[in-house]
């Protein structure tokens, strides 16, 4: 039961699917689980996907930024969060006092880290991000020694894991993977080195939760392909999952366009014979891609029916050809089922040359969530 007044434009949420996927990922790796729950679950919705895979028992979730993390917290979520994103110096007390773990990535982070916990007199739980190819945050693996030693020496810090990123997981025959799990083995045999006990060691996305099994380790950090969709067209599915997200909208409204007359902006599209048109209601100031301009496809009565002419911020227009049917409030699939048919967030992708990455993020706060 949704508000008479909301346009009838929603991202519905299958959270069976979710739990099917947490399941099927879990089969797969027999390791502990970090839910990926960053950019509003993957548009999926953070609250609600974080407190339903708290629900069925996930081990961790991570967010990017601390103001996810608050959020989550805010929404009574126990579970251990870990920020994977670098810290800025001021916000250090507000990771502690709201039980966040946070990502260190230099020694001068480390230090302040320390200093905010031995202020609030409480030890900081913290994961230490070794660079093992990537070049975005973390202590490059060749000069880690240090920088862990400082980290099992200090009585404020909390060393509840130690990770790396990969670059490359989503394609199985890249030789970047098995060159990343290496450096990542030699900066963690630094603990052993100290006599320090190991902590969890992470390192695994979806790609390599997908293809690479040395990844593994003592935890994996899937996100997409929790939300049942690939990382990218290469990746295989190795795992049973389902995508959790579908995108509908409804017809709200109906026209003849005369033959040779435009439709939208630019004039780019030209009727080649009287043509029946439909306007769906929703555009990139949604985060509908204005790249799928004359490219996408809609489903509409089971049937794949092609976008027409330019994508406008809140509208676009979809070809029923010339005795295609519609009616006002027909039901407009954009990503998901209907009838026999399916588009998938990685063909919309495909069609606006990006990564289903960017096509689930994207959408935005203007659509309202339904969960199912
Ligand atoms: N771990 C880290 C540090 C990340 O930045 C991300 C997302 O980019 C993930 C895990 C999850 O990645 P994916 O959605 O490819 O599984």
């Amino acid at each position: 039961s949704e508000p008479a007044s909301q346009r009838p434009t929603r991202v519905v949420v299958d959270l069976g699917a979710l739990s099917h996927n947490l399941a099927a990922i879990r089969e797969r790796v027999r390791v502990p689980v970090m839910g990926i729950v960053k950019a509003n679950a993957y548009g999926h919705g953070l609250v609600p996907v974080a407190q339903h895979l708290e629900a069925q028992g996930v081990d961790q979730l991570g967010v990017a930024f601390l103001e996810e993390g608050i959020a989550l917290r805010r929404a009574r979520v126990k579970v251990p969060i870990l920020v994977l994103g670098g810290i800025f110096g001021p916000q250090v007390a507000e990771f502690i006092r709201h039980d966040l773990d946070i990502t260190v990535s230099s020694l001068d982070k480390l230090r302040q880290v320390e200093a905010a916990a031995e202020a609030l007199g409480r030890k900081a739980g913290v994961h230490l991000k070794i660079d093992t190819g990537m070049e975005r945050i973390g202590v490059h693996s060749y000069s880690a020694g240090p920088f862990i030693e400082a980290a099992v020496a200090s009585k404020w810090i909390a060393i509840k894991g130690v990770y790396s990123h990969l670059a490359c997981a989503d394609d199985p025959s890249s030789p970047m993977t098995a060159l990343q799990v290496k450096r990542f083995a030699k900066a963690c045999a630094h603990f052993d080195r100290l006599g320090a006990p190991m902590p969890p060691r992470h390192l695994a996305n979806s790609g390599g939760v997908l293809h690479f099994p040395d990844t593994w380790l003592d935890m994996v950090r899937p996100g997409i392909v929790l939300y049942g969709v690939l990382p990218d067209p290469v990746s295989q599915r190795t795992i049973d999952v389902r995508p959790a997200l579908s995108l509908v909208s409804q017809v709200v409204y109906f026209k003849v366009v005369r033959s040779g007359n435009t439709v939208s902006y630019g004039a780019t599209w030209i009727a080649p014979r009287d043509t029946r048109i439909v306007t769906v209601p929703i555009g990139y100031g949604d985060g509908w891609p204005r790249a799928l301009s004359s490219k996408g496809e809609v489903l509409i009565r089971g049937n794949r029916m092609p976008i027409v002419g330019r994508i406008c911020m809140d509208q676009f227009m979809v070809d029923l050809g010339a005795d295609g049917t519609a009616y006002n409030e027909d039901e407009v699939v954009l990503v998901g089922a209907q009838g026999g048919e399916a588009i998938s967030t990685e063909a919309v992708a495909q069609v606006a040359d990006t990564i289903p990455y960017e096509i689930l993020t994207g959408l935005n706060e203007r659509i309202p969530r339904v969960y199912r």
